[in-house]
């Protein structure tokens, strides 16, 4: 069979949704571009639908750039599943007073983005990763988890609880550029901590490009969020069609993956949340701002920035040292290996995954994780 067939398939049995079917709740969050609330579904739907708990639903209503975040989040619920938050279903909605309106349904992941947890002090020991329900699915994780919560709080500890932190996130990009598909805006904010899985999981594909079919699209108004774009932002942005449009296949899109390596403008983001996570001082909007300046000025080599902030920094700063300075400065090693001006130099989700930094819970992990 081929791909078509299948989706076509796929989409005959999927549940639909209807506006009616659905009760919205809080709101979540308000972009640009659309609207985000918690949602359940109405005691009596119109038409057959399977998720019956109340409040287990997030509706986004979107502009029409809705188009292509339900395009995205159709292909990666095929390709990889457990990269992003669960997509229900999207569709075209006609009825509302402001003219077609897309509106997309995910299950509800859980209370708390990456970017909550940081916001508070007692990040990353808030991570309930440690509890970890998965026995069955990822049995060397669980010892391995189990082993941290015996450690006693202190650098250590932190440390592998932030390690355990990006190798999900690592582990959940890779998925989407093996898939072909770049966030580009990945950021604490987008990345949803599951209760049901009690993995970190990516959110809010309004941004992504899919290379393997050329559908890249932002309107020119979205400016990437600039406090974690890498400073080539408006690579491939330029050279690529725009959408919504239907999928035109381009035997050109891997190559121009290749001469480009567009998967590592997340790379470098993910690099920025891997440095906020080791430097709680670094976890402000503002003191990122700062970051980056300080940055910028030194040419974006973050030796140079660590030689000039180094001799003064405050006991904030000389923790995220230590700590990414453990086992021989393996932390630190990845750190600037993800950071780099030259995309091309940054590595990959999959390199990362196999760097030593994560070495101490072997590869065996990655590997049951699939
Ligand atoms: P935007 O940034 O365009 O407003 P997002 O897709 O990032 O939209 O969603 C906004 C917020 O809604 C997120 O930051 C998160 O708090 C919440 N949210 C989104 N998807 C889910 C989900 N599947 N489960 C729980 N909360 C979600
Ligand atoms: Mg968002």
């Amino acid at each position: 069979f081929d791909m078509f067939f299948l989706a076509f398939v796929e989409r005959l049995f999927r549940p639909t949704f209807k506006k009616d079917d659905l009760v919205l709740g809080k709101k979540l969050g308000e972009g640009a571009f659309g609207v985000v609330y918690r949602a359940s579904l109405a005691k009596k739907p119109s038409s057959k639908v399977p998720y019956q708990k109340e409040g287990d639903l997030v509706l986004k209503k979107a502009t029409e750039y809705g188009a292509v975040e339900i395009w995205m989040n159709e292909r990666v619920r095929r390709a990889c599943a457990n990269s992003c938050a669960d997509f229900v279903h999207g569709f075209l909605e006609n009825s509302s007073k402001k003219g077609a309106e897309y509106w997309l349904i995910w299950r509800y992941e859980g209370e708390a983005t990456l970017y909550d947890l940081m916001q508070s002090k007692e990040f990353p020991y808030n991570v309930d990763i440690v509890g970890l329900d998965l026995i069955d699915r990822i049995k060397v994780e669980t010892m391995m988890l189990r082993e941290v919560q015996d450690l006693p709080r202190g650098l250590e500890r932190e440390n592998r609880i932030i390690q355990t932190i990006m190798r999900q996130l690592l582990f959940a990009l890779d998925g989407l550029h093996s898939t072909g598909i770049v966030h580009r805006d990945f950021k604490p904010q987008n990345i949803i901590f599951s209760e049901g899985s009690r993995t970190f999981k990516i959110i809010d594909l309004g941004a992504a490009a899919d290379l393997r079919v050329g559908i890249n699209y932002i309107p020119k108004e979205f400016l990437l969020d600039p406090r974690y774009a890498a400073p080539e932002q408006y690579i491939m942005s330029t050279q690529t069609p725009s959408a919504p449009s239907a999928p035109v296949a381009t035997a050109l899109s891997p190559v121009l993956w290749q001469m480009n390596l567009p998967d590592r403008f997340d790379i470098y983001s993910a690099g920025l949340i891997f440095l906020q996570m080791a430097f709680s001082g670094l976890r402000s909007d503002s003191a990122l701002i700062q970051f980056n300046r300080q940055l910028k000025r030194c040419d974006f080599d973050l030796n140079a920035w660590r030689k000039s902030i180094e001799p003064r920094a405050s006991s904030d700063l000389r923790k995220g040292f230590e700590l990414l300075d453990l086992d021989g400065g393996i932390g630190w090693e990845l750190l600037t290996s993800m950071v780099r001006y030259k995309a091309g130099q940054r590595i990959s989700a999959k390199g990362a995954l196999a760097h030593p930094y994560f070495d101490r819970e072997g590869l065996l992990v990655l590997s049951l994780m699939q």
